[in-house]
């Protein structure tokens, strides 16, 4: 998130600083940048090419297409699943705004569902109750709803299985926004683990700098859909149509290309394809050691009764760590528990802003606070802590201590208001 890094950097750097989010970028990434800057060939060619085939090759994915962001993924599924000007499409409002803006793009609207409280992941059961009632709010009741976009929660994958099912039943196609997700599994229709991003129609993985891997900029496009995935091929690069130009290339001259969509310019370079391929080698060890502090975090924070931790799942990418407090446990509110941690020297964020409180969505659809009353409460309360391969085991502890601290500091308790010993 933009947030999350500029927070890192704008706050006073005393040298014991834990920023809230790093890369965990080492000497393969250099070379392999150096050998592609040596190379002459900068931008989207062979590098991209293999960094694709490898990265289909993890998740299990017929198709992977690379682009220059999520963002630019999610736009050109949506495009390519057929979603019109005036349509619906479902999403999460506990998100960031890329995955509601693409339908905007595309002059279609977000149909909010509110999030399940413990997982943070939107609801299935709502979902299906959306995909039913034919009267809304706020749309005419003939609006078509053109997609569903799960968004897999800090990388907890969502109830696949049953947003599916419902998907299946109505017909509509699911774009999974797979930015906090890779490489985690979820729980298919047909009861197996398939790579989150690779069970809907299409699924978008991020490589934003603050994502389990990056490429600084990036995203990858995965589908099984042969017709997806040639439109996604076009319309990233200009709406030059490659097969009607490949199938003259022995005949014609190289600078002959013929352009059949006024198409976009999301491709993704080589240089970061080539970051992009030494991050997904090593993408098995970086999620254990998520994993490692994830599990420290939460042995740790078991018995503090003040907060609420995450759902935690085997299969988890943990891209982030998010703590809520407990309403009234405590005498400070979740923004003096922020200012807290950041005056200790400790980065912290909030995942996320509802999108339905942010001005842009409010003043286009008139939302109030209460119309998502899971995606505001969770808000609130939460505080995303710092999660990342390159946290040492000294650091682990002493963002434990503070953040217990601070609890004990503030403890007010129950009913009794007496504090624990
Ligand atoms: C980061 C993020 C995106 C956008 O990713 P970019 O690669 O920066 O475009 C989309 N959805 C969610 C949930 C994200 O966190």
């Amino acid at each position: 998130m933009p947030t999350s890094l500029r927070s890192t950097m704008s706050t006073k750097s005393p040298s014991t600083e834990i920023p809230f989010a790093l890369p965990s970028i080492g000497p393969e990434e250099e070379a392999a940048v150096i050998e592609v800057l040596r190379s002459g060939w900068l931008t989207t060619g062979r590098v991209t090419e293999s960094f694709e085939r490898e990265f289909a090759a993890v998740v299990g994915a017929r198709h992977a297409l690379a682009v220059s962001s999520a963002t630019a993924g999610l736009h050109l599924s949506l495009e390519a699943v057929g979603v019109r000007p005036g349509d619906l499409v479902i999403t999460s409002p506990y998100t960031f705004t890329a995955t509601a803006e693409v339908a905007r793009y595309l002059g279609a609207h977000p149909l909010f569902v509110d999030i399940d409280p413990a997982s943070l992941n939107i609801d299935p059961e709502r979902v299906e109750e959306a995909l039913r009632l034919r009267r809304r709010a706020r749309f005419p009741a003939k609006a078509r709803i053109a997609a569903l976009i799960p968004v897999h929660f800090a990388g907890l994958p969502c109830a696949m299985a049953a947003l599916l099912e419902a998907a299946r039943r109505h017909g509509v196609p699911i774009v999974e926004d797979a930015a906090h997700a890779f490489p985690v599994r979820a729980r298919g229709a047909d009861g197996a683990l398939h790579f989150a991003g690779t069970l809907g129609s299409a699924g978008v993985y991020s490589f934003y700098a603050t994502k389990t891997i990056t490429t600084g900029e990036g995203g990858m496009v995965v589908t099984e859909d042969e017709r997806i995935a040639r439109r996604v091929s076009l319309m990233r690069l200009h709406g030059i149509d490659r097969q009607v130009w490949d199938r003259y290339t022995s005949k014609r001259p190289g600078w002959e290309y013929q352009v059949v969509e006024a198409g976009y310019k999301y491709n993704l370079t080589d240089l970061a394809s080539a970051v992009g391929r030494a991050q997904l080698a090593k993408a098995r060890g970086l999620l254990e050691r998520r994993r490692a502090i994830a599990e420290r975090y939460l042995s740790a924070f078991a018995e503090a009764d003040w907060l609420t931790l995450p759902l935690s799942s085997d299969e988890h990418a943990w891209h982030l760590f998010t703590l809520r407090l407990i309403p009234g446990r405590l005498t400070i509110d979740r923004d003096e528990f922020i200012r807290s941690l950041m005056e200790q020297g400790i980065g912290a964020s909030v995942h996320f802003i509802p999108l339905h409180l942010m001005p842009y969505y409010r003043n286009l659809y008139g939302f109030k606070p209460q119309d998502y009353p899971n995606a505001l409460r969770a808000f609130q309360n939460v505080v995303s802590i710092p999660i990342y391969p390159g946290l040492t085991d000294d650091q682990v502890e002493r963002i434990i201590n503070t953040v217990k601290s601070i609890g004990e500091r503030h403890y007010r308790g129950g009913s009794d208001g007496a504090p624990r010993g």
